[in-house]
């Protein structure tokens, strides 16, 4: 197995001189050493072929003791030191100090092709950062970890990637719906990739110590590495580094609107600065389109993080980022101007996506009114949002479609959908077929552009339960044909027709598939 080490990041920012694994507040360092831990019996349950290609790697490489001893924590490369990084975080709105890297231990950053990824085992085992955990991680968490970064990566969403799931062998103890009923799980461990795995919490911690020398480090480390074309570091290129966050970010998160993500944990930890969907966590798939879902049900009072309130959480996590920058720029006024172009950019880019997924490429100001009396229909009874936008693309004025027809797949209960709400729809169908009249592609086009952007397949969060329970039981053939389908989310695939389909009743209030928590 060959892979190109890169050993820059250890040299330029400072590291934690402890080595040993033991938790501590780790003060002026941005990442400490810290030794994956051993694992009892590691067994590779699935590789990502595109992973493996972009990292240089070959088919036959998966097979070798190397690939498996590495990837699951056992042996370290050479010429390498894995470490875990700092970080703090605003957690549901509250600043929570040091979290950093409590079960992920960077292996490696390595270059391919003129691409830059650092190399990450997630359940990895302790490392200074764990605080009360085991740093351990269990196979349903990895499964939905692996499965769903790359099906992200599928649909075009940014995100960072996953190459390999593999069992440890070992048992976890957890208390999954945190109610006192403890018990034990199979260990896993997901090798994640990405350019970098650094968050917004990076930066946080550093100020929030006061320790402006180190964020200055860090900052620039990360601009002369990753935002390398802003310029060099000075006062200027830190606010066109916070814009290009800004921007970035804004645009992940108008994609995960677009296929209806809910990533039910935007604390600030979790926000990479890269703009790069990051910690799949009790993330869930809309299925009845529903502004106020979320799938995490330790945030079910509040619900500070549903599918509705994303975009702004995303401005209200840049505000903090915005925080930590200040003491290198002290002067608000730059940072508080980017802060403010978000509402506009946020508006206009949802309104160009929304138009997007009804076909309309062109612009007419009463596109606003046509966009939110949907969402508002949407909401009116349970409609599946994958359904409804993909079947959607059926619609044709020139053939005369009646609009309830082709959507009436979308809705969960059909006894729901009264006399009063089909009269609305049929009246929202007539503003939308004189829309459709302004504009100038034909049906067939615009059929195939809606289905590039409107997904047929994804992760359905009782497909990935089904995978996990399997998993548990020792079969993973569900892992791999999941993982197939969603390789290709936008085409029509008949074989796998019944993964186009409403979440079947029994998913409704099952954990795993409506109810998750943080326990992972
Ligand atoms: P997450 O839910 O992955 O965003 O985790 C939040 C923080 O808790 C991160 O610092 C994680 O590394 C840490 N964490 C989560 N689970 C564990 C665990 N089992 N052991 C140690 N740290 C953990
Ligand atoms: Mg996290």
């Amino acid at each position: 197995m060959q892979l190109k080490i890169k050993d820059r990041f250890n040299k330029e920012l400072p590291a934690d001189p402890i080595l040993v694994n033991t938790r501590r507040q780790v003060e002026n360092a941005c990442f400490s050493y810290a030794a994956p831990k051993t694992t009892a019996q590691p067994v590779l349950l699935h590789v990502s072929p595109e992973m493996l290609l972009e990292l240089g790697l070959k088919e036959d490489d998966t097979k070798t003791e190397t690939f498996l001893n590495v990837f699951t924590g056992n042996s370290i490369l050479p010429n390498t030191k894995p470490y875990a990084m700092c970080y703090g975080g605003h957690q549901f709105g509250n600043w929570a100090g040091q979290l950093g890297d409590g079960r992920a231990i960077n292996l490696a950053e390595i270059e391919h092709k003129n691409k830059h990824w650092a190399i990450q085992l997630k359940g990895a085992g302790e490392t200074p950062y764990s605080r009360t955990a085991d740093g351990l991680a269990v196979l349903r968490s990895s499964v939905r970890e692996y499965l769903c970064s790359e099906a992200m990566h599928h649909l075009g969403v940014p995100t960072t990637r996953a190459l390999s799931l593999a069992l440890s062998g070992d048992d976890v103890i957890r208390d999954m719906l945190y109610d006192g009923n403890a018990a034990y799980e199979k260990g896993a461990i997901v090798c994640r990739v990405a350019p970098t795995f650094v968050r917004f919490g990076n930066f946080q911690i550093l100020a929030a110590r006061n320790d402006k020398e180190t964020l200055k480090t860090l900052v620039d480390y990360t601009i002369r590495h990753h935002f390398s074309h802003l310029g060099s570091p000075s006062k200027k290129t830190y606010l066109r580094f916070f814009e290009t966050v800004l921007d970035s970010t804004l645009e992940m998160i108008i994609h995960w609107q677009r296929v209806g993500f809910v990533h039910g944990v935007m604390n600030t930890d979790n926000m990479s600065i890269l703009g790069q969907t990051i910690d799949y966590g009790p993330y869930g798939w809309l299925e009845g389109y529903d502004h106020n879902w979320t799938p995490n049900t330790t945030d079910s009072q509040f619900k500070r993080y549903r599918f509705g309130a994303q975009l702004e959480i995303g401005h209200w996590n840049l505000y903090q980022l915005a925080n930590a920058l200040y003491p290198l720029i002290e002067e608000a006024e730059g940072l508080e101007n980017i802060l403010k172009s978000y509402n506009e950019k946020a508006k206009t880019q949802y309104l160009t996506m929304m138009r997007s997924k009804l076909g309309l490429f062109s612009e007419e100001a009463s596109d606003i009114e046509l966009i939110f009396s949907l969402e508002d229909l949407l909401q009116l009874t349970e409609t599946d949002m994958t359904i409804f936008f993909r079947n959607l693309s059926d619609f044709s004025i020139e053939k005369q479609s009646e609009g309830l027809d082709i959507i009436k797949d979308a809705f969960y209960v059909i006894n729901d959908v009264s006399d009063t709400i089909r009269l609305k729809w049929k009246s929202w169908f007539e503003s939308y077929t004189e829309r459709l009249k302004k504009e100038t592609v034909s049906f067939e086009d615009r059929k195939k552009k809606m289905n590039l952007i409107n997904p047929k397949y994804v992760l359905r969060n009782y497909m990935a339960q089904l995978a996990i329970d399997d998993a548990n039981k020792g079969d993973y053939k569900l892992i791999d044909e999941l993982f197939q389908l969603l390789r290709k989310p936008y085409n029509e695939q008949p074989e796998n027709e019944k993964w186009f389909a409403k979440r079947p009743d029994w998913a409704r209030h099952k954990v795993g598939c409506s109810m998750l928590s943080c326990s992972s």
